[in-house]
């Protein structure tokens, strides 16, 4: 009966409307301890994410549980995607905790020409199977894979900058020892 209702055209306007001019969108924002976005652990979290899209949960666009601060780039990629199967949901930054000490992603490292990194999801690692489901649709979706390698070449092309400063040209075995432990 309440869903019913506040599917009615004009509550669901209402309630994304009152959204759209609140003042506890900036507070929430400004509040949030987080330097970097929950979903990628790369940018700064600038939106804020409805965890239930609102277009579909409008009684849920100003509970503050469902208001999860996000980067433009992980809130633009999730979209209003929804389903019923826990494979097919994203991770709440709240109520979903990934253990840290269990490695989860891994990265290859490969020496060629040019140093290649690549990132994968481990399917046997020592979690809950639906978890990490969760975290590969993530991972997909967000398109964690490339947003990953493009930072760490990044990373790994300053650190090789630096080094390259401290050992000669060409390079010797213990300069690329060197890299091989950034
Ligand atoms: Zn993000």
């Amino acid at each position: 009966m309440l869903r019913s209702v506040i599917h009615s055209q004009t509550a669901k306007n209402d309630l994304t409307s009152s959204y759209r001019g609140m003042r506890i969108r900036e507070e929430l924002l400004s509040q949030f301890p987080l330097y970097k976005c929950p979903m990628c652990g790369l940018s700064e979290p600038r939106t804020l994410d409805h965890y239930l899209p609102k277009s579909k949960f409008p009684e849920f666009s100003v509970l503050a549980v469902n208001l999860i601060p996000v980067c433009y780039e992980c809130n633009n990629r999730k979209g209003n995607r929804v389903s019923q199967k826990p494979e097919s949901q994203f991770l709440h930054a709240i109520f979903h905790r990934v253990p840290k000490m269990t490695p989860l992603l891994i990265a290859v490292v490969q020496f060629g020409k040019e140093a290649r990194i690549d990132f994968h999801i481990d399917s046997n690692a020592a979690m809950p199977k639906e978890l990490i489901a969760r975290v590969r649709y993530q991972f997909d979706k967000l398109d964690l894979e490339n947003r990953f390698r493009k930072e760490a070449s990044n990373i790994l092309a300053v650190e090789i900058y630096h080094l390259a400063r401290h050992f000669p040209f060409p390079r010797t075995p213990k300069a690329v020892a060197a890299v091989r432990l950034c």
